[in-house]
């Protein structure tokens, strides 16, 4: 079985006690929620360390999610591109269609573990949504999920799927009745709930210690995609790159790389229609620090600190904030981060599809569309590794609306 924790680095080192990467991080959040916050984190500590929570874990993550996610070549895509080899780690074929079922299978062992009866969750695309009515079904939790009016609407198939799976879906009718509005409302509901229910957060933010927990449970992408690089090439690829909304699975893949300075890490925001205010969804490369979700990082602001909006063709890394790790390891430079718009993640889709017959989603082709960028200007022996996060059957009905292809 694998370890749960990889081994500590001063570049990985993180959180210090108060939940702090460097400047970022913390715990900005009401008295009642911090005492939920402490044994939450206790509970996360002694579980780690217990090897019958990893055996279950490893085992549900095997069975159920059908870990490890192979390492695929993609061959004609390379060929298309001209340079370096592009490969992908295949978490768009985990259980559920994507790489949140690492993390919301997890937190619901967790939760048991605390004594707690019931769960709650935010979802955008309804994505984790899914994973969390999962993660709640098999270890017969209740579980409730709090989603954008306006993301209920667009994603029929995802709330359908939960309610078959036995979760109450809440549309949330509040401000832009998106993603941020449901992590507003899940959040007033754990203060009234927080005796009995656990909050299954989806991405690596909100307050420490949910950075921390959601990249351990995900750096299950990133230990694999090691094991397997030694196994198939005898060593790291050259550079490995992923998609950033809250930083999830950029940070289960980058974290057990941090370490070996010499693998160049690349994460790719949201560029959306362009640069201007309300138009992305790139805080690492448009933000100020300032506080959102409970944790000090960068997020898309307004000159008087009030959140802005934003946009993005997918969903997924639709969120005006990112995870706070993240923004330490753009602070430090040992990440580098940047941005593709959603033209290009739209022909990024077709490439991929069309050369490979893999129907990636519309937040994963921010990462191949970079991969390929790459690829053109690097030697032929050089191995590039994308986190293919998920799968784009729930972006077909939108990637075919936006290219006008009726
Ligand atoms: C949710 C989601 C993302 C964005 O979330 P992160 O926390 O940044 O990983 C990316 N890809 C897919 C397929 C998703 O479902």
């Amino acid at each position: 079985m694998p370890q749960l924790l990889p081994e500590p680095s001063p570049l990985s080192a993180g959180p210090d006690r108060q939940g702090r990467f460097g400047l970022f991080g913390g715990k900005y959040v009401p008295e009642t929620l911090n005492y939920a916050l402490e044994e939450l984190d206790a509970a996360y500590e002694s579980a780690v360390a217990d090897p019958e929570f990893n055996s279950r874990l490893s085992e549900l993550l095997r069975d159920l999610v059908g870990r490890p996610s192979p390492l695929y070549f993609a061959e004609r895509l390379t060929a298309q591109a001209g340079g370096a080899q592009i490969w992908l780690k295949r978490e768009d074929l985990n259980h559920t269609g994507a790489h949140k079922i690492n993390n919301t299978l997890g937190q619901a062992l967790l939760t048991h573990r605390m004594g707690k009866t019931r769960v709650i969750a935010e979802t955008g695309a309804g994505q984790h949504g899914v994973a969390s009515a999962t993660a709640c079904a098999r270890l017969g939790l209740p579980c409730v999920v709090y989603m954008g009016a306006e993301d209920v609407r667009r994603q029929q198939p995802n709330v359908r799927a939960m309610r078959f799976l036995g979760t109450e879906v809440r549309p949330v009718e509040t401000g832009s009745r998106t993603l941020r509005d449901a992590v507003n409302e899940a959040m007033r509901d754990w203060m009234a709930s927080v005796k009995d229910t656990h909050y299954i957060l989806g991405s690596a933010v909100g307050p420490h210690p949910f950075p921390k927990i959601v990249r351990d449970f995900q750096s299950v992408i990133g230990r694999e995609s090691i094991e397997q690089s030694q196994a198939r090439f005898g060593r790291l690829p050259d550079l490995v790159i992923a998609c950033v909304g809250g930083g999830s699975n950029a940070a289960g893949m980058f974290y057990p790389f941090v370490q070996s300075t010499d693998v160049p890490l690349i994460g790719v925001e949201a560029g959306g229609r362009g640069g201007q205010p309300g138009d992305h969804a790139a805080p690492l490369t448009f933000g100020q620090p300032g506080i959102l979700h409970g944790s000090l990082s960068f997020v898309l602001q307004d000159d008087d600190g009030q959140t802005s909006d934003v946009h993005s063709a997918s969903a997924g890394l639709d969120y005006p904030g990112v995870g706070p790790e993240h923004s330490f390891w753009k602070d430090t430079g040992r990440i580098h981060y940047t941005q593709c718009t959603d033209d290009e993640a739209l022909a990024a889709v077709l490439n991929l599809a069309r050369s490979e017959g893999i129907l990636c989603a519309l937040e994963s082709a921010h990462a191949v569309h970079e991969a390929v960028e790459q690829a053109r200007h690097r030697r032929p022996d050089e191995i590039i590794l994308i986190c293919l996060s998920g799968r784009g059957d729930k972006d077909a009905a939108e990637v075919q609306r936006l290219l006008g292809m009726e």
